[in-house]
């Protein structure tokens, strides 16, 4: 076994992977909603500690067939070093079938198409990536300033490359003065692009946060209630004409409905779901 660097977090559906931190932190670390990288500094883990980490796992999990990299945005790597982890990884791992890696916005609108297609061909197949919202407005307050073109292109490249791309979306976090344009802009633009997994989070923040959080929609930031939140997946659910078939989930711990489905397939469903729920719940 290996000694991580803690905390450590990985997505819901790498629970069974083996993982890797070829980087620790965030390179960006600047969202007022997130806390989770906020005791450690970038940094990105020198080729030789990687491969110990991989050589150990190997030792005990040499079966394994689906790796994630860690931490934050291991995609802010150079690609050349990445490239060197996969070679490395599929090599020690016989049956590897699928590596992932979270990107930020801005780290994957920085990569080239040829440079995703290359760590494509290299088994990188899947992108975790968090949109938050579609809305600059709601973007530049929770300090994750990147315009929709800039999303879409980086988006657009990944899919290009032939990655699989899991997009998440945060319900509630534009506050109540916000949230009819957070939804809309949002649905907006993931009716442009092409992805395969979205998920929808509910906003949860740590108490330490709330104040630098709320400063910056200019101390008018209010809480959505659980009807307020099950309203807006709604209205998000309904607004969602997605170009391919996207599978959805509501399935993380901060959600108060889980939802399961593939979309537009059972849109009205998942819609009638939300319904029922807030017409004799809540
Ligand atoms: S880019 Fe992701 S991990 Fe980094 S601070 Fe923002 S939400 Fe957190």
């Amino acid at each position: 076994m290996i000694a991580y660097n803690q905390p450590l977090y990985r997505p819901p559906a790498e629970a069974n992977s083996i993982i890797i931190q070829a980087t620790l932190g965030c390179s960006f670390n600047k969202c007022t909603f997130c806390t989770m990288y906020e005791s450690k500094e970038f940094v990105v883990r020198p080729l030789e500690e990687v491969f110990l980490d991989i050589d150990k796992m190997a030792t005990s999990y040499g079966d394994a067939n689906k790796m994630f990299l860690a931490d934050g945005d291991a995609l802010a790597c150079d690609t050349e070093h990445l490239i060197k982890i996969l070679e490395y990884a599929y090599n020690k791992f016989p049956k590897l079938r699928r590596v992932s890696i979270y990107a930020s916005a801005f780290n994957l609108h920085d990569k080239s198409l040829d440079e995703l297609k290359l760590l494509k061909e290299k088994g990188l197949n899947l992108i975790y990536y968090g949109i938050e919202s579609g809305s600059y407005e709601v973007l530049k307050r929770i300090q994750k300033p990147i315009s929709n073109q800039k999303m879409c292109d980086g988006l657009n490249k990944a899919y290009e490359a032939g990655m699989k791309i899991s997009v998440t979306v945060i319900l509630g976090v534009a506050g109540k003065k916000y949230s009819k344009l957070h939804i809309e802009e949002t649905a907006k633009i993931l009716n442009q692009i092409k992805i395969t997994y979205l998920s929808t989070l509910q906003l949860m923040l740590e108490q330490h946060t709330k104040q630098r959080f709320i400063k910056n929609f200019d101390g008018e930031f209010e809480l959505l209630s659980t009807k307020e939140m099950l309203k807006e997946q709604k209205y998000f659910l309904e607004l969602l004409n997605p170009m391919n078939k996207v599978i959805f989930r509501s399935n993380h711990a901060s959600n108060s409905l889980a939802l399961a489905g593939t979309l537009p397939k059972d849109k009205c469903r998942l819609v009638d779901e939300v319904s029922y729920i807030i017409d004799n719940y809540l």
